[in-house]
């Protein structure tokens, strides 16, 4: 039996995530055109793994579902690994129910509508390709109801107006946080150092650039207290 006094040890204690279940998901996805093409986004799924990595530090039993990303799974986490925006959509749901969700990934937006079942031929002249809406998996898992997360994080990478998009993509996508960075900056986009904005309900903060682990370990912080206070 766990008393009260124990309790609040272990909420202030370094496995306070102890017993909480997390989704992550990192990476981009990439949604094939025939077997050896396919759409993309630029994400080295770098901050996602960080975050992952600093939840299970924590004690958190963390499900990281990753696209194709060239990083190692950190030690005791869960790694779901995926191609497209509708398998990790799948994956997202199957890691249900969770505590937290924390959603890094650079899903595509849009999918060819028609997959080549052998490589389009050069000879053939350039393909007319249609596009067609993924879903968007942010706004799926923030919709109300009995498998909501408590706490849904979004990420937003911007290259202008950063906090008016973040603040708007929070109430759009109906999640609790945004993470947002501007990608402009260099060396963000696939490097080792982040800088963002937390942009919650309650306001706003501006946290110092620093290496994308650290930035992992302050959010995992951030939720800790959330779910303990
Ligand atoms: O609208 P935008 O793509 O900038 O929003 C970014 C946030 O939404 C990220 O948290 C990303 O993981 C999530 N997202 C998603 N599914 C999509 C597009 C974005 O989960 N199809």
């Amino acid at each position: 039996m766990v008393d009260q006094a124990q309790g609040e040890e272990a909420a202030k204690g370094p496995l306070r995530l102890k017993g909480r279940r997390v989704l992550v998901t990192a990476g981009p996805t990439f949604e094939p055109l025939d077997p050896v093409r396919g759409l993309t986004n630029r994400s080295s799924g770098k901050q996602g793994y960080a975050v992952a990595e600093a939840l299970a530090d924590l004690g958190a039993e963390v499900t990281l579902i990753s696209g194709p990303v060239g990083l190692p799974t950190p030690a005791a986490v869960r790694r779901v690994s995926v191609l497209t925006a509708e398998q990790m959509l799948e994956a997202c749901r199957a890691a249900l129910p969770v505590d937290v969700a924390v959603m890094t990934a650079a899903v595509a937006d849009w999918r060819p509508d028609a997959v080549a079942e052998t490589k389009l031929s050069r000879e053939a002249g350039p393909p007319e390709i249609r596009l067609v809406a993924n879903p968007d998996i942010l706004a799926v898992i923030s919709r109300p109801g009995p498998e909501r997360p408590g706490l849904v994080v979004g990420f937003a990478a911007e290259t202008d107006a950063v906090e008016v998009h973040a603040r708007d993509k929070l109430r759009r996508k109906g999640c609790d946080w945004m993470v947002a960075s501007d990608v402009t900056r260099p060396g963000v986009l696939g490097g080792e150092e982040n800088a963002v904005t937390l942009v919650t309900r309650a306001g706003e903060e501006d946290w110092p650039r620093a290496a994308k682990a650290e930035i992992g370990r302050r959010l995992a912080e951030r939720i800790a207290e959330a779910l303990t206070t």
